[in-house]
């Protein structure tokens, strides 16, 4: 058994395989750039209005305050017009300005008699003009490899044109559910069984991480678990077992893994909940046992899993976001072994939430974040600040 913090610093030295793909950006959302990627247009492309108003003519007559109106121009027009000193256009916020003009002056600072304006303020120069390439030049290092495609970044590859970039693959992920208590949900139950929860409660944390997986059933038999860890691990990138990894007669997936040559990273770890999780590695693949129990199962899934699945990805921040933060309710006794505690953190405070049990998920599902308490620490009362690992 070893300690949590021993067992995330395995995981986050942990070496693996990862692969490289390129995708549509439009489909990128989530991943990291694997490649730095150059702009291949000036942004903006052209000197471009800030404003709604008018763009003033060159020459040395800024300072005049009369401009004769000799045209518009709107976002999407591809006119270009040239300015005479004492001229302006009418001009919209994104329209290309004329490449003599002056300044841009919005419209409430003129005053306008038919095709006549009459500034009301000093302008300055260049005002309100976004010149070509402020932002981006044509060449130039437009995103560094490394950089996790968000929202924004989507948006910024889409704003140069940019269709396709070259990122880390997200690996292939499998769920293996064991347990020959479990039927799904549809079916009524007999004695003795109880509904399958942790396959697709592991699926959907993994689609939040923009992963698919399928989830593959298997019964208390070593042979067909073997069986199925087998060739599951030939298509997948990262394995996840459900269940079966503790101590019990029926548990086979310990065996199963080790007569594959799965080798061990780390097997149990001094923690509540989730004490009996594995975690192996083979050619360059993940293997999880996690514990059946469903809230533990998701705990160690969060803690453990998430982190490897990041890594393949290259991301840097593979543990989930950590604050300290103060315990609104109650005392938390000391413990020998870690606590992942489901809480709701609302006005900056620690909401310890009822009904901790690792077989209840209805606590979990009102959680927004796990309390991390270290093994053997002092106890915690209203207060104190402790460690909030904040869910996705
Ligand atoms: P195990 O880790 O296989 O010994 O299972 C521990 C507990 O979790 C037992 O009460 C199981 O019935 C329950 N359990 C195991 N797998 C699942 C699952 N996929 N969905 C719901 N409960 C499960
Ligand atoms: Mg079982």
């Amino acid at each position: 058994m070893i300690s949590v913090e021993e067992a995330k610093r395995l995981i986050q030295n942990l070496r693996i395989g990862r692969r490289l793909e390129t995708v549509s950006v439009t489909e990128a959302h989530g991943q990291v750039l694997s490649a730095d990627v150059f702009s291949p247009i000036d942004m903006p492309p052209f000197a471009q209005s800030a404003m709604d108003g008018y763009a003033l003519g060159d020459g040395d007559r800024l300072e005049a305050s009369s401009y004769k109106v000799t045209g518009e121009s709107a976002a999407g027009c591809t006119d270009r017009f040239r300015l005479n000193a004492g001229e302006c256009i009418r001009i919209f916020t994104g329209a290309p300005v004329p490449e003599n003009a002056k300044a841009v002056v919005q419209q409430e600072w003129v005053e306008r008699n038919e095709d006549q304006i009459t500034l009301q303020k000093e302008v300055a120069a260049n005002m309100h003009i976004r010149p070509q390439g402020e932002q981006m030049k044509t060449g130039d290092v437009a995103m560094e490899a490394g950089t996790l495609l968000n929202p924004a970044a989507i948006g910024f590859l889409q704003m140069l044109g940019i269709s396709e970039v070259e990122v880390f693959a997200k690996p292939k992920v499998s769920v293996l559910v064991t347990g020959n208590e479990l039927i799904a949900p549809g079916k009524a139950l007999k004695y003795g069984q109880i509904y399958e929860s942790n396959g697709q409660m592991l699926r959907a944390a993994l689609n939040k991480e923009g992963v698919q997986a399928a989830i593959t059933r298997v019964g208390d038999e070593l042979d067909l678990t073997i069986a199925s860890i087998e060739l599951l691990l030939q298509e997948n990138d990262i394995l996840i077992i459900s269940g079966g990894i503790s101590v019990g007669d029926h548990d086979h997936v310990g065996t199963a893994l080790q007569h594959l040559g799965v080798t061990e990273v780390f097997y149990e770890v001094a923690q509540k909940p989730g004490k009996p999780i594995y975690f192996g590695t083979k050619e360059g693949k993940a293997v999880f046992g996690l514990p059946g129990n469903p809230a533990a199962s998701l705990s160690c899934f969060y803690e453990y899993v998430l982190p490897v699945l990041r890594k393949y990805m290259d991301r840097t921040d593979l543990f989930l976001p950590s604050f300290k933060l103060p315990l609104k309710n109650g005392t938390i006794k000391a413990m020998p072994r870690a606590q992942f505690l489901k809480v709701k953190v609302e006005d900056g405070l620690v909401h310890v939430l009822e009904g901790q049990s690792s077989a209840m998920l209805n606590t979990f599902a009102l959680a927004n974040a796990l309390a991390y308490v270290p093994a053997h620490s002092a106890a915690i009362v209203e207060g104190d600040f402790l460690e909030v690992h904040l869910l996705p």
